[in-house]
């Protein structure tokens, strides 16, 4: 194996900054200093914990424990081996990879079959794009072109742009060339490209393409790298492609290609995203293209039908919000409401740009005919008529709620409540019921009924979850993607959320609050609810609180998460008409948590004592007795304050 010199590798950790490498994968923001944050890609979180510091060229993530340099960075999120890390580094930022003598370069067959995957895929795009480019009078390319220019009503610049390419209807001609580039058998037999018998070595002979006579669209993963295609039937689709009947073929997996891993168009759109621009999803690559070719340079594609958590994972670290924009038929709608649990369980705020409802005729209608035919100004009037995610649900199943009887109504809110379920959070939960509320146009106490139903079955999942969520810290293991989805949102119904609700609500209260707690270290900050409430208390006891109705200009609220809480705990004022009473119980269940919880500790580490250590027994009684006795003690504001 070839070994890179160590000055080289000293060389390009120098040379390349951490920010760059990082922020092909993850959104970056600046954090003071020569520091970034943003979401971290090795586990699933909401709110970042991803830190990248620059001049020291490390990151580190404060959720997961993983940390490392840019060239660990590219191994794990690249799935690359060192040398080919380094290699790929070397290439992206050209800094030339230096050999030790007589180890010599790669040869191709060291190479990954991953990355030589990667290349067969440049290979045949460049190819496909060329034919498409073809002039002479009757070739593919040449039908091909008018095409896209006359059918689609596409630019050939768009074209140039995501090197649409054509497969011809006959020949051999991309084996031909990849043999010749000296592909391996194996990534030509694994490319989904051709089909190939098993049993036979490859030939010209017995080698046949998957895509004929059909326009050719490059699908790149969100580093921008082609990995499979989609394959638009044409008339130039032979009759015997087993296929022929099929509007769209995509290559299958392979092992750089998972259908429910990708997302079209992310890697541009993933850096023209902004927080007036969320992403558009649409529900074709084509719609995709049209909206760029529109201006509308966020849009984005899922992979053919199924829509899996795992997108929206990926979707979730560049952007919480998207505007969802599917066909106003049948199919489109159904899409939309397969599409809104995961979008809610993953954290994704979605607003539905409804087609059917800026023009009466629209039914039939795709995105793509829309901005064809009205341009980006369509855009803007959808977005001006956007419906909520629960505004479009309400639609989808209870179209007329005036003429609705009391059964449509019921079957109509449980199936919304459905939907609501997969919501971890408490505050949109809320919200989204007031929205059916409305809709519905149910009585209050039909509401009510729901309500309570529902907050049980919330219970009820929220208990399975935690049994099987196993807990994380700093620095163990990695939860892997499924767990982390199930975890719960802690926080929501906590002491801390009670107490940050009084202060807000009492602030003159506040300093007293601070002064008694804010130094025993029984807050819990790992929920955004007891970290807003130990930043708030922080401001009070150095007396720098800036007023409830100022928070957000002097930068109190750090997060979207502390906004939204904020903004919702300012919103209700606690229903109590004795707030001294009200914060001297919450004060005391947040004591009584923490001590309870530390005689739990005594009582375990007394049970797992070795029977000969008096000494270690005795001071443990001795704490023992002594947090009964504080557990006792009355506990709250002192009679002045
Ligand atoms: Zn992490």
């Amino acid at each position: 194996m070839p070994v890179i010199k160590p000055t080289c590798l000293r060389d390009l950790k120098f040379r390349v900054n951490i920010a760059d490498v990082v922020s092909r994968t993850v959104a970056l923001k600046r954090a003071g200093g020569s520091r970034f944050k943003g979401l971290c890609p090795f586990h699933n979180e909401k709110t970042p914990s991803f830190h990248v510091d620059s001049d020291k060229g490390f990151y580190k993530c404060f959720g997961c424990g993983k940390a490392g340099d840019i060239i660990s960075f590219v191994r794990e999120t690249e799935q690359l081996d060192f040398t080919e890390a380094v290699e790929t580094l070397g290439k992206r930022f050209g800094v030339p990879i230096e050999y030790e003598e007589n180890t010599g370069a790669p040869t191709r067959e060291e190479r990954s079959l991953r990355q030589e995957l990667f290349d067969l895929h440049e290979t045949a795009t460049d190819h496909y794009h060329e034919i498409f480019k073809q002039t002479t009078p009757g070739s593919a390319g040449e039908w091909m072109q008018a095409y896209w220019q006359n059918t689609r009503r596409f630019t050939p610049e768009l074209a140039d742009e995501f090197k649409i390419g054509a497969a011809p209807p006959d020949g051999n001609a991309l084996y031909a060339r990849l043999h010749k580039a000296r592909h391996t058998e194996d990534a030509i037999r694994r490319s989904g490209l051709f089909f190939t018998n098993e049993n036979a070595p490859l030939t010209l002979h017995n080698v046949r393409p998957r895509f004929r006579g059909r326009l050719m669209i490059p699908i790149r993963d969100h580093q921008g790298r082609v990995v499979a295609f989609t394959a638009r039937q044409t008339d130039l689709t032979p009759a015997d492609d087993p296929a022929h009947e099929a509007k769209y073929v995509n290559s299958p997996e392979t092992p750089i290609f998972t259908k429910g891993n990708l997302i079209f168009n992310l890697d541009r759109a993933r850096a023209a995203v902004a927080p007036a621009a969320p992403f558009v999803l649409v529900e074709g690559q084509l719609d995709a293209l049209r909206c760029w070719s529109v201006g509308i340079k966020t849009a984005i594609a899922f992979q053919g039908t199924a829509i899996t958590e795992a997108q929206l994972a990926l979707l979730h670290r560049y952007h919480t919000q998207v505007e969802c924009l599917f066909d106003g038929d049948a199919a489109g709608q159904k899409a939309a409401l397969r599409y809104l649990p995961l979008a809610l369980k993953a954290g994704i705020e979605t607003r539905f740009l409804a087609l059917a409802d800026t023009d009466p005729s629209a039914k039939k209608i795709d995105p793509d005919d829309l901005f064809r035919e009205r341009g980006p100004a369509a855009y803007d009037e959808l977005r001006r008529h956007a419906l909520t995610a629960m505004q479009f649900a309400c639609r989808a199943h209870l179209p007329d709620p005036e003429h609705a009887s009391a059964e449509q109504k019921t079957n109509a809110a449980r199936q919304l409540f459905d939907i609501i379920l997969n919501s971890e959070s408490e505050v949109i939960r809320s919200q989204f019921i007031r929205e059916i509320a409305t809709h519905l146009r149910l009585p209050p106490e039909a509401i009510t009924a729901v309500q309570q139903d529902f907050a049980r079955r919330k219970r009820t999942t929220h208990a399975t979850a935690s049994t099987t969520a196993p807990a994380t810290t700093s620095g163990a293991a990695a939860p892997t993607r499924n767990e982390e989805l199930e975890t719960r949102n802690p926080g929501a119904e906590s002491a801390e959320h009670h107490l940050l609700l009084l202060c807000l609500h009492n602030e003159p209260l506040a300093p007293a609050i601070a002064h008694l707690i804010l130094d025993t270290g029984w807050i819990d900050d790992t929920h955004v609810a007891g970290a807003l409430l130990k930043k708030t208390l922080n401001h009070f006891a150095s007396d720098d609180w800036p007023g409830r109705d100022h928070l957000d200009e002097h930068g109190i609220l750090e997060t979207d998460a502390e906004k939204t809480l904020a903004a919702t705990l300012l919103f209700d004022p606690p229903k109590t008409d004795d707030p001294r009473r009200a914060i001297d119980q919450t004060l005391t269940a947040l004591r009584n948590r923490a001590l309870t919880t530390a005689l739990r500790q005594i009582e375990l580490a007394l049970a797992n004592l070795p029977p000969d250590s008096v000494a270690e027994q005795t001071t443990l009684i001795k704490q023992r007795i002594e947090l009964q006795r504080q557990l006792r003690q009355p506990f709250g504001l002192p009679a002045a304050a």
